[in-house]
């Protein structure tokens, strides 16, 4: 079946930038980062070395990852064209969707507060003509066409080793060993990467308030279930509740919309965002009515409790495709298990969860052991030790003071494909 596509000949374009301004004119200004970008495969223009670019924008996917894990369901497809859509208005600047997306299609905006991204030019495809940036490529590098394209072929061009079925056809460089390239160049060019590496779309230090509604989520998830028990009692209703407004504020605080995060309930089908959310809401109120109103079953609050916990460990799971083992030390739900241990003195428990976190942990810092990884495996290892020796604040201090390094940590090794990069190699 024939559906729309880009079609990219690298080794035409001469990186005139001619489709990002006419992307540009026909779609207005776009700032602070253009919907099209041309990216070259070496930043130094060393004479030497090749020099061949890549121009990009939306793919308008067949599996699009932005539309699926969009919360308030702000994307659609366009049937007739195959157009990705997305819908300004729906839009919450949840920034989810540059996360999901491969290829950094989507632009977030900080003044309008919301993502924008290539429009496909669907006007312009209704009507029998290419895109913009297509139709003003002087040297024909960039093409659209009407045509067969399967789902093998789109793997094979796709720029990022990611199968989500992306609409363009790259044409790669014929010669595929290049010009002689001097090694010396190439060591300069490391030093280029691990420049580029810092600029991770996702850090702790971006996602701040994330970093902390999520450990407080796991906290308060394990103070609630601990009562269960009758060995833990929560001291003071107000200040857990409290802190549930904070973690639930914390939340909103990096949405470019805040008055529009109810619809991000709308896409409990597809995404792990929504469901957070709405698990969240669900085992608040609960926590609420439960302290205060009526005695309802505990139980129901814990499994909305465990549902938060588990999405908002999927919902980072589209950031980890770098990672070795799809598993992090600090996930929630383990965080959770350990704490939940401790406040009820379930050592077998404790100590089986420590040994496995600590494991994963180990293992992902075997090849980078610093001082900080240390001490976040001696912390617990410490605070096992004086929980058993009948103390309760000190080792419950030392836990969480170890839960925040390695909840750092989590964010700070999350990420997502970049083009660009990939591109560089
Ligand atoms: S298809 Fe249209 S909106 Fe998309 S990059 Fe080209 S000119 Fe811009
Ligand atoms: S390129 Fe990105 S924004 Fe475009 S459809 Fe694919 S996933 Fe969505
Ligand atoms: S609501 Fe979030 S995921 Fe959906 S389009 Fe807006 S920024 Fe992207």
């Amino acid at each position: 079946m024939n559906k729309n596509i880009f079609i990219f000949d690298q080794n035409k374009c001469i990186g005139c930038h001619a489709c990002v301004i006419a992307c540009i004119n026909e779609n207005g200004f776009q700032s602070p980062e253009q919907w099209r970008n041309v990216h070259k495969s070496q930043e130094n223009h060393f004479p030497d070395s090749p020099l061949f670019y890549l121009s990009i924008a939306c793919n308008h996917c067949d599996n699009a990852p932005c539309m699926k894990n969009c919360p308030t369901l702000a994307y659609s497809r366009d049937e007739k064209t195959g157009a990705i859509v997305h819908h300004p208005e729906k839009c919450i600047g949840c920034k989810y969707c540059t996360w999901a997306c491969p290829y950094d299609a989507p632009k977030y905006n900080p003044k309008s507060g919301i993502v924008e991204k290539c429009t496909f030019c669907n006007h312009k495809i209704e009507e029998e003509l290419k895109p913009a940036c297509a139709n003003l490529c002087p040297v024909g590098a960039l093409d659209f066409s009407n045509t067969v394209f399967t789902i093998e072929e789109s793997k094979a061009s796709s720029p990022v080793p990611v199968e989500v079925g992306s609409n363009i056809k790259i044409n790669k460089l014929r010669n595929k060993s290049g010009p002689e390239i001097d090694l010396d160049i190439f060591k300069n060019q490391q030093y280029d990467k691990k420049e580029n590496l810092k600029h991770e779309k996702i850090s702790a230090k971006e996602e701040w308030p994330l970093v902390i509604f999520t450990l407080l989520s796991a906290i308060l998830v394990s103070l609630y279930a601990s009562q269960r028990t009758e060995l833990f009692r929560i001291a003071n209703k107000f200040i857990y509740l409290g802190l549930g407004v904070i973690s639930a504020l914390l939340s909103m605080l990096h949405l470019g919309k805040k008055f529009r995060v109810w619809r991000s309930v709308l896409n409990q089908k597809n995404s792990w965002l929504s469901k957070e959310i709405l698990s969240f809401a669900l085992f608040f109120v609960g926590v609420l009515i439960d302290f205060f109103l009526i005695d309802i079953s505990n139980v129901i609050i814990i499994f909305f409790g465990v549902i938060l916990l588990i999405s908002i460990d999927m919902l980072y799971s589209l950031a980890t495709w770098r990672w070795p083992i799809k598993m992090h030390s600090a996930q929630t739900l383990f965080i959770g298990i350990t704490f939940y241990a401790a406040l009820t003195s379930s050592y077998l428990i404790l100590a089986f969860i420590l040994a496995f976190r600590l494991t994963i942990y180990f293992y992902k810092s075997i090849n980078s052991l610093k001082i900080i990884h240390t001490l976040r495996i001696i912390l617990p290892i410490a605070s096992f030790g004086l929980l058993l020796n009948q103390q309760f604040i000190l080792p419950l201090a030392l836990l969480l003071i170890g839960e925040i390094i390695d909840r750092i940590e989590f964010y700070n090794e999350l990420n997502v494909p970049d083009p660009k990069k990939e591109f560089q190699g």
